[in-house]
């Protein structure tokens, strides 16, 4: 695993700071003069960072001591706010001649042309930025930013007792109630005490005596770690199989050398293995922060799982010793093996700060039934180890430190959550029938293996959403046919005699394969879904021989997603009636449908209703694109409703047209999942809903409780006497309250 080690300068520089270090106070002034000489550069200054998103000069060798404590940077500002906010290198020639730099005439940098600045960071968090700067014009050579960059790891280490300097981040913790809002990654209360994930105590050793020691103990504790994730992976029971997919992705990140190379090279430059891993796992963060590709970010969380098992490995940790019972997990992002590990502690909620509906971690916690949000940005700036805290997977949102009353209102909640759940499974055998006879058909989202057992455990009716694209997206690229037809042959096979409706790949906008690189302004509206498949039709012609095999005689559904105009869905009939004709024996029926997503298509209906099978509203895409609001962006979660006027004319006319054609009508957006949304559907005719696993029991709960036929007229007169307002919620939901309804 590499060379033996050599005296490198960093070494030397070091050491002289941990023997500074063990003279008691380290004054930061002697610190950057230490760095100053060690280094050969002509300034070294360090910023600290302060409430209020500043970076402060807090000690400078070479500039004018005048400047230190006045001259503040916002985080973004210059070169070195540029530092802090992308937590990035700066190796600059010519500083002063970057568009981003922000002249401070009282620090007298004129003269210095050449700067290397490094963030200083721990635990994740940005506590400052290191700049070193020269006269002469010149790039720094690779082997000194490694050096600057190790030396700022354990500037990290002495900021806090450094002169007394309060560390960025701690003027925000505090006893006050707070609350994050995110998104709901799964559904769900729990109410507990915090446990932080990725944070370690304080004070490991930074500094080895003896570097070829670290590197043997690299070694051993990698060992141990791949033989434990051997286990972990064997022990993970075949049918809730926490899905091939993801944790065979997840083994190929763990069988790649090239991460524990890095924490080699790093050894070598003089820090013990612990604070080598630890460092790696701070730039693969780095980086991650720096992708868009949610599929490359979840790569990179694996991989900074992988760092924080291995540090396991080396402190000997115990993988996880339990936790209070209940407790809620906090952490930055989490791998599907931490998360496991976790649970097996016994959490009963999480709250990611960068974790998206469609992440590993979102997969596992559905399947594992752990109320969980993503999104909750800062979160871990204010949380301490053992606040109270609570996790509302309803509305999305992590509550810390409620006050008493809140907390009673979460608790009574989280008790009717029990109870109705312990009242839910009794209706998993029932058909889903409303109070006065009507029969809804309730059916599930799915896109993974793992997600099939939901079927069963929910008592849907069939699968009325299977995204295509979710299995590629774990296994990084689009299967050939032998394999498509293998995973579509399995979905068949567990929906038995249950209704299956095949979505073909809606790749593009957030849902992209490695290497796919978006030049699109507005990807969501861009070259997408569909529009892929009719240009690409020979990827197109595969899925869908991939799927008339995987039937084999047996009923297929398809449907087309984001389709924008009739003839768009003419062009992909088409393609599956040439395929159709070559595979034997063929399926029967064959039903061809399409998603409704573009309102365009609305004004289409006549030709597409004289074409399709059946029609499928997504009303994620379709409210998206009705609202012209990214659905993506958080600060739009909750301006327009689909409870709203327009959406239910379009409904309306939908179902009025299609049933004059005999053509059925489906909704597959989340929407569905929630019993409100789903009332309002029902009463409007729609009687075929697709969801989430976590919504069909709770929607059925519901309807066996409506008189559908008491609340279509309720529900036309709402329509009516609120025409104008933005949202009809309010008036339905006290409709609804005022029955008992569970809403
Ligand atoms: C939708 O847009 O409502 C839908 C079901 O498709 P997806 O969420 O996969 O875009
Ligand atoms: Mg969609």
């Amino acid at each position: 695993m590499g060379r033996p080690p050599a005296d490198l300068p960093a070494r030397r520089l070091l050491a002289k700071l941990r023997d500074l270090r063990a003279r008691g106070a380290a004054p930061l002034p002697e610190v950057v003069r230490l760095i100053a000489s060690e280094v050969v550069s002509e300034v070294c200054s360090v910023y600290v960072h302060r409430p209020g998103d500043l970076l402060e000069l807090a000690a400078t060798e070479g500039l004018n001591l005048g400047a230190v404590g006045q001259t503040r940077l916002r985080v973004g500002e210059g070169i070195v706010g540029l530092c802090a906010a992308q937590g990035a290198v700066m190796n600059l020639p010519d500083a002063q001649n970057h568009p981003q730099f922000a002249y401070r005439p009282e620090t007298g940098e004129e003269p210095f042309a050449s700067m290397l600045a490094v963030p200083v960071r721990r635990s994740g968090r940005v506590l400052g930025v290191l700049a070193v700067q020269n006269r002469t014009p010149r790039h720094f050579t690779d082997q000194e930013v490694d050096e600057l960059e190790t030396v700022a790891m354990l500037l990290a280490e002495m900021l806090p007792t450094v002169g007394n300097q309060e560390v960025a981040g701690s003027g925000l913790t505090g006893t006050v109630p707070r609350v994050f809002a995110g998104t709901v990654l799964m559904t769900g209360i729990a109410i507990g005490p915090v446990v932080l994930h990725g944070t370690r105590p304080m004070g490991l050793t930074l500094l080895a005596d003896d570097p070829a020691r670290e590197l043997d103990r690299l070694r051993e504790a990698a060992d141990r770690m791949q033989r434990g994730l051997d286990e972990l992976l064997a022990g993970v029971p075949h049918d809730a199989s926490a899905s091939r997919d993801v944790l065979e992705a997840y083994r190929l990140v763990a069988a790649d050398q090239g991460w524990l190379r890095r924490v080699a090279t790093v050894i070598e430059s003089g820090l013990t293995a612990e604070a080598a891993v630890g460092r790696v796992a701070g730039e693969l963060h780095d980086r991650m922060r720096r992708i868009a590709d949610p599929y490359l970010r979840e790569r990179l969380a694996d991989l900074e799982d992988l760092a924080n098992r291995l540090l396991s490995a080396l402190t000997g940790d115990k993988p996880r010793a339990p936790v209070e019972p209940g407790s809620i997990l906090l952490a930055r992002r989490l791998g599907p093996a931490e998360l496991l590990d976790w649970h097996a502690a016994g959490i009963a909620g999480i709250a990611v700060e960068e974790g998206s509906p469609s992440g590993h971690a979102a997969i596992l916690a559905r399947a594992l039934d752990i109320p969980a949000v993503g999104g909750t940005r800062g979160m871990l700036d204010t949380a301490e180890t053992g606040d109270q805290a609570v996790i509302d997977g309803d509305t999305g949102q992590l509550v810390l430190r409620p006050e008493a009353e809140v907390h009673q209102v979460y608790l009574r909640a989280q008790e009717t959550h029990t109870a109705r759940s312990a009242g839910f499974a009794a209706l998993r055998d029932k058909a889903p029938v409303t109070a006065d006879g009507v029969r809804v058909s309730l059916m599930l989202n799915v896109g993974l293996d793992l997600e099939l057992a939901q079927l069963d455990r929910t008592g849907a009716d069939g699968i009325g959403l299977f995204r295509t694209e979710i299995a590629m997206l774990a296994r990084g690229a689009v299967a050939d046919v032998a394999e498509q037809a293998a995973i579509y042959a399995r979905v068949l096979n567990a929906a038995g005699d249950r209704p299956v409706l095949f979505r073909t790949l809606d790749l593009g906008a957030d849902k992209l394969l490695p290497g796919t690189v978006i030049e699109e302004e507005n990807p969501a509206m861009g070259w997408r879904s569909i529009r892929i498949g009719l240009d690409r039709p020979a990827l197109l012609r595969r899925q869908l021989r991939a799927m008339l095999l995987a039937a084999n005689g047996r009923p297929l559904s398809v449907m087309f997603p984001m389709v924008a105009t009739a003839a768009e869905f003419r062009q992909a009939k088409a393609l599956l009636l040439a395929e159709a004709k070559r595979v034997r024996p063929a399926p029967e029926p064959l039903l061809i449908g399409t998603m409704l997503e573009v309102p365009a298509l609305m004004w289409q209906l006549p030709d597409l209703l004289r074409e399709a099978d059946f029609i499928s509203v997504g009303s994620n895409d379709l409210v998206q694109f009705m609202f012209a609001a990214d659905r993506g962006t958080s600060s739009l979660y909750n301006r327009y409703d689909v409870l709203s006027q327009p959406m239910f004319d379009l409904l309306e006319q939908l179902l009025k047209a299609a049933g004059e054609a005999g053509v059925p009508v489906s909704l597959c957006g989340e929407a569905a999942s929630r019993p409100l949304e789903a009332l309002a559907f029902a009463g409007l005719g729609l009687t075929s809903l697709s969801m989430p696993a976590s919504g069909i029991l709770p929607v059925k709960a519901l309807l066996a409780e409506v008189d559908l036929a008491a609340f279509r007229p309720v529900l036309a007169s709402i329509r009516r006497g609120s025409r104008g307002a933005a949202s009809l919620r309010e008036p339905i939901a006290t409709w609804a309250r005022e029955r008992g309804l569970p809403v």
